[in-house]
């Protein structure tokens, strides 16, 4: 399957925003402001990779500043280009918008192959890339928030993290320079399941809205729907464990070098386990080999969730796609020629803008805690389990019965940083989900959610602008 662009991806977002910007009242001036990317840096800094020196192409494109600081993830890979960066960007601004996380859009990206350098050649690589964004003030807690992206993990937003503060000693808020660091280094925990996580709760919500459902010729609920997953990274992982331990089947999981079947459903751990030793996700136990991955995405199935990269659903295959619902966790899996075929097949496309917020949202979280300086449930745990333990004693001295050990622990258990993420959580997604299907809803020529999506989100950025006025 190619990766590789044939259009710009950039000119799609443009063009899915022209569509949108119709079903809104703005003045054209403001749309136009919207839709451009505001501060564009394209840098080349050379590396001692051994004995030869490397010059390294990357880019850092801030797309809005209607609210402060920009949020965005930092992608390596040999695909990184500035149209793909600018796109990304744009879509973290609409993204932050609909989950009403108050950023502005910003996307990073090293031009790079990871896997060609030694963990010490990719450190220098990510400090040296810090150390331009630094140099340009494009990063800082007030300004610009990285995060991890394809490609990047905890590992490199530690070593970001290491070189802002070694340049800004004694900033006291240093540590919200950057999200999706690990927990030692002021990460949150729910972070790192965050992006699959959000993807599972948004499409439970469309699973649960009876009139969607019966469009799709499906039934209400998570529960059985056979699942479909491109990408065992990150968002893919944990996107296939929460559809499975919700009660879904995840019956096929695609990788690059191939994907596997089984109808009795995966267990996407067990997969992991065997692809790190074995090195490929074929021969799995019990399952059918796929050698060609890309096929796997044309299997039958009740929702398909695209989790690896762009661009992977187009003109060519999405008339083959058999999927009732497509969940976008990856940015930008479907090309507009594969949106315009689903919409007439009548295939649901809930799209990524919105359904891979759960990244951007908990990093939000992990922000807030850092300029807090505290961790989530760390004052109040305590006290609500003290109260939770007294209304008990109370209601079992008034009843003369008493509750099990097990109901008394359910029962007492006062919140702890987790429980507070995932509910957090939660709580953004359904209420994104809701806003964007009741704005479907509102207007019967808006052909898709993905139009719905934008139009929530110009929307709202737009009234950010009218309220703050323009500067002379
Ligand atoms: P990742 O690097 O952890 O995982 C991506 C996986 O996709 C890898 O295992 C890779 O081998 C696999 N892959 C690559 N090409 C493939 C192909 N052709 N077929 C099948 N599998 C293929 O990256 P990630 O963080 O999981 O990000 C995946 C997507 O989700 C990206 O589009 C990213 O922009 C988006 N996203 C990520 C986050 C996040 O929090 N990590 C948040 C929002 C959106």
């Amino acid at each position: 399957m190619s990766t590789q662009h044939e259009y710009s991806f950039f000119d799609a977002v443009l063009a899915n925003f022209d569509k949108a910007a119709k079903f809104t009242n703005w003045d054209p001036g403001i749309l136009e402001q919207i839709k451009l990317c505001n501060s564009v840096y394209r840098m080349h800094f050379p590396v001692k990779i051994g004995d030869k020196i490397e010059v390294i192409k990357a880019y850092r494109v801030q797309h809005s500043h209607h609210k402060t600081p920009c949020k965005g993830g930092i992608r390596f890979a040999t695909t990184v280009n500035l149209d793909e960066v600018m796109a990304l960007a744009a879509l973290m601004t609409y993204k932050c918008a609909i989950v009403n996380v108050p950023f502005g859009g910003a996307k990073g990206g090293i031009s790079i192959d990871p896997k060609k350098y030694t963990p010490y050649e990719l450190e220098k690589i990510t400090r040296r890339y810090t150390h331009e964004l630094i140099k340009k003030n494009f990063i800082g807690p007030g300004t610009d928030v990285p995060a991890p992206d394809y490609g990047t993990g905890e590992r490199e937003m530690s070593w970001i993290l290491d070189t802002y503060t070694s340049m800004k000693p004694g900033e006291i808020d240093a540590l919200g320079c950057v999200t999706g660091k690990p927990i030692t280094q002021g990460g949150v925990r729910g972070r790192r399941e965050a992006t699959g996580l959000g993807v599972f709760y948004g499409l439970k919500e469309i699973c649960s809205m009876p009139d969607l459902m019966e469009k799709a010729g499906l039934t209400v609920g998570v529960e059985g729907k056979r699942v479909i997953v491109q990408g065992l990274g990150n968002v893919g992982y944990h996107a296939a464990k929460f559809f499975r331990e919700g009660g879904a089947k995840v019956i096929a999981l695609a990788e690059y070098e191939g994907a596997i079947f089984n109808t009795n459903g995966l267990n996407e751990e067990e997969v992991r386990q065997h692809r790190k030793k074995e090195g490929t996700i074929l021969n799995f136990p019990g399952a059918t080999n796929i050698t060609n991955t890309a096929e796997a995405l044309e299997l039958d199935c009740d929702i398909l969730i695209p989790a690896a990269l762009e661009n992977v659903i187009n003109g060519e295959n999405a008339p083959r796609i058999k999927a009732r619902i497509v969940g976008e966790a990856a940015n930008g899996p479907l090309t507009p020629d594969a949106d315009e075929i689903f919409i007439q097949k009548g295939i649901l496309v809930v799209p990524d803008m919105y359904l891979n917020a759960g990244g951007v949202t908990v990093s939000y979280f992990e922000w807030l805690k850092n300029l807090s300086h505290v961790r989530y449930g760390r004052m109040e745990k305590r006290f609500t389990e003290n109260q939770n333990r007294n209304i008990l004693s109370q209601m079992e001295e008034l009843t003369g019965k008493s509750v099990g050990d097990k109901e008394k622990e359910i029962i007492m258990h006062g919140p702890n940083e987790a429980d507070l993420v995932y509910s957090g959580l939660e709580e953004t997604m359904i209420g994104a989900t809701r806003e964007i299907v009741d704005t479907w809803k509102s207007n019967p020529d808006i052909p898709d959610l993905r139009t719905a999506a934008y139009v929530v989100a110009i929307n709202k950025v737009g009234t950010s602008y009218e309220e703050l006025g323009i500067f002379p």
